[in-house]
C-alpha cells in the first residue's frame, strides 16, 4: 500500500460544497514529468501553461464528463509552488466528483501516485516551498473565514505579509545586535568600548520598543480574527435586550415589558465599525424561585467571567443612585463601560460623570457615542484598514519572545561579563518569533495547524 507522501500528486475540489455557476478542480504534482504526462491525458493535450484552454473531459469511453477550462501552472510560479492545473468545470458536487474520479482512475492507468489532498495540503505545500510563510498561510483560512470585509481587508493584510514583515523586521533586528554580542565576545579585552561605540543598549531600547508595538497590534489581530465578547448586564426591565437590537439593528433578542422576559443569554454576532464583536445579553439578574430563570442567570455569571468589556445598563428613570445589584460579583480587571438608558424619558439629558454614558435604545440617542467607547476601552486604536489579522498563538510567541527580551535588558544593566548571557537570551528571542513565520516549529505542530484548514484550500 502507498502511504500519504509530501511527494504525492494531489487533487481536491476547491470550490465550496453545493451548486454554483463554476466549480474547479485542483491538482498540485511535485513531478514535471508525471504532471506532463497526466495533464496531456487528461486534457487530451498538453494545454500551453497560463493560458485558459476550453476542453471537453472525457472518460475511457468517450462520453463526456464536463465542459470546462483548464488552468496550467509550471512550478515554481504557481499557488503551491509545484505544477498545477486547475479545471474550471460546472459547479455541482456530481459533476465535481465525476472530474475527481476521472482523474483518480487516468492516473492509476498512468501508475503516477495520484490521491484525495488532505485538509490544507495545498496551502501545507505553498509554505514548504516557501511561497507563503505560516503566518501567511494561517491568514489563508482567515480570510476565507472571514464574517465582514474588514475582517477580510485585516486577513487579506497578514496574507500579503502585512504581519510577517514586522515579525520579520525584529527579527532581524535581535539578530543583528545578537551578531555584534557575539563578535564582542571573541575580544574581551575591547568589550565594553565596543558596546558603547555600537550602542548595544540603545539597539536594545529600540527592539523592546518595537516588540512592544507588533505584541499591541498582533492583540489587536487576534480580536478582529475571534470577536470581542461584550456583556450586557444590569437590573431586568433596564433595557438590555432593546439596546443589543439597537447596536445589532434588527430584532434578535425579545423585548417585553414584563420583568424577566431574557431567561437565557442570547448571543448576537455584529460588527461595530467594522470589528466582530459577541454581544452578550444577560438574564433578568435577581434571586428567583423559578428553575428555568436561575439556569439563565449561572449562564449569565459564565460570561461575565469570559467577557473582554462588560456593559453596565442602567434604567434613567430609576435613577443612577440605584445600586447595580448585589448578585453580580463584577471581575476589577475587566474594562467596563455604565450605561444610562431611557434618556428619553428625562425631560433633558443629564450631564453626567466620566464614563457613564446617556443613551436612548429606543430613539437612537448616544448609540454612535457608545460605539466610540466600547472600541476605545478594548483597546481597538487602529482602523480595520490599517491592521492585521492576528491569531492567539502568535500572540503566545511575541510574549515568550518579550520574556526573554527583558532577561536580555536586565543583563544589559549590569556592567560584568555576562555577555554570553545577553546572547543566549537573544537566541531565545528570536527563536520565539521564528514559530510565528514557523521558521522554528517542528512537522507535527506544523501538520496540526494545517490539518484544521478545510479539504481543497
Ligand atoms: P431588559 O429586560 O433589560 O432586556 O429590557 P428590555 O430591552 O426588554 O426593555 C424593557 C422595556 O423598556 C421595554 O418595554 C422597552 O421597550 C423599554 N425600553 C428599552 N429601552 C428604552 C429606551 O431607551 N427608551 C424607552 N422609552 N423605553 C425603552
Ligand atoms: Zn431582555
Amino acid at each position: 500500500l502507498h502511504q500519504p507522501q509530501h511527494g504525492d500528486p494531489i487533487v481536491a475540489i476547491a470550490t465550496a460544497p453545493g451548486k454554483g455557476g463554476v466549480g474547479v478542480v485542483r491538482f498540485s504534482f511535485p513531478s514535471p514529468s508525471s504532471f506532463q504526462a497526466f495533464c496531456t491525458a487528461f486534457c487530451g493535450k498538453l494545454p500551453k501553461p497560463r493560458l485558459a484552454t476550453l476542453l471537453t473531459l472525457r472518460d475511457f469511453d468517450q462520453h463526456a464528463i464536463d465542459e470546462g477550462i483548464a488552468l496550467l501552472f509550471n512550478a515554481p510560479a504557481s499557488f503551491t509552488g509545484e505544477n498545477v492545473l486547475e479545471f474550471q468545470g460546472h459547479g455541482g458536487q456530481a459533476v465535481l466528483q465525476g472530474v475527481v474520479g476521472h482523474a483518480l482512475a487516468l492516473a492509476r492507468q498512468l501508475n503516477i501516485p495520484l490521491r484525495h489532498a488532505m485538509p490544507g495540503e495545498f496551502t501545507q505545500r505553498a509554505f514548504l516551498n516557501d511561497k507563503l510563510d505560516l503566518a501567511q498561510a494561517e491568514a489563508v483560512a482567515d480570510l476565507i473565514d472571514a464574517g465582514s470585509i474588514a475582517t477580510a481587508k485585516a486577513a487579506a493584510a497578514s496574507l500579503s505579509g502585512v504581519f510577517s514583515k514586522q515579525v520579520n523586521a525584529l527579527a532581524d533586528r535581535i539578530v543583528h545586535l545578537r551578531l555584534l554580542l557575539e563578535a564582542t565576545l571573541d575580544f574581551p579585552e575591547e568589550e565594553i568600548e565596543f558596546l558603547e561605540k555600537a550602542d548595544a543598549k540603545g539597539q536594545l531600547a529600540d527592539i523592546l520598543n518595537a516588540h512592544r508595538q507588533l505584541l499591541g497590534a498582533a492583540q489587536e489581530g487576534v480580536k478582529f480574527r475571534d470577536g470581542l465578547q461584550i456583556v450586557l448586564v444590569g437590573e431586568p426591565n433596564v433595557g438590555k435586550s432593546s439596546l443589543l437590537n439597537a447596536l445589532a439593528g434588527e430584532e434578535i433578542a425579545i423585548v417585553s415589558a414584563i420583568a424577566g422576559t431574557t431567561r437565557d443569554r442570547i448571543k448576537q454576532e455584529l460588527n461595530i465599525r467594522g470589528v466582530p464583536l459577541v454581544l452578550v445579553d444577560t438574564a433578568g439578574l435577581r434571586d428567583t424561585a423559578d428553575e428555568v430563570e436561575r439556569i439563565g442567570i449561572a449562564r449569565t455569571r459564565k460570561s461575565v467571567e469570559e467577557a473582554d468589556l462588560l456593559l453596565i445598563l442602567k434604567d434613567a428613570t430609576q435613577g443612577l443612585q440605584d445600586a447595580l445589584n448585589t448578585h453580580l460579583e463584577l471581575p476589577l480587571h475587566l474594562p467596563t463601560i455604565t450605561v444610562l438608558n431611557k434618556v428619553d424619558l428625562l425631560p433633558k439629558v443629564p450631564q453626567l460623570l466620566n464614563d457613564v454614558l446617556p443613551v436612548s435604545a429606543k430613539n437612537g440617542l448616544g448609540l454612535e457615542q457608545l460605539k466610540d467607547a466600547i472600541l476605545a476601552k478594548v483597546g481597538i486604536a487602529h482602523t480595520p484598514d490599517h491592521g492585521f489579522m492576528a491569531r492567539q498563538r502568535h500572540v503566545d510567541a511575541l510574549m515568550v519572545c518579550g520574556q526573554h527580551l527583558a532577561v536580555a535588558h536586565e543583563f544589559a544593566q549590569q556592567d560584568d561579563r555576562i555577555l554570553d548571557l545577553f546572547a543566549e537570551e537573544l537566541r531565545l528571542a528570536h527563536d520565539a518569533l521564528g514559530e510565528i513565520t514557523g521558521r522554528m516549529l517542528p512537522d507535527d505542530l506544523l501538520g496540526l495547524i494545517f490539518s484544521r484548514f478545510c479539504i481543497g484550500k
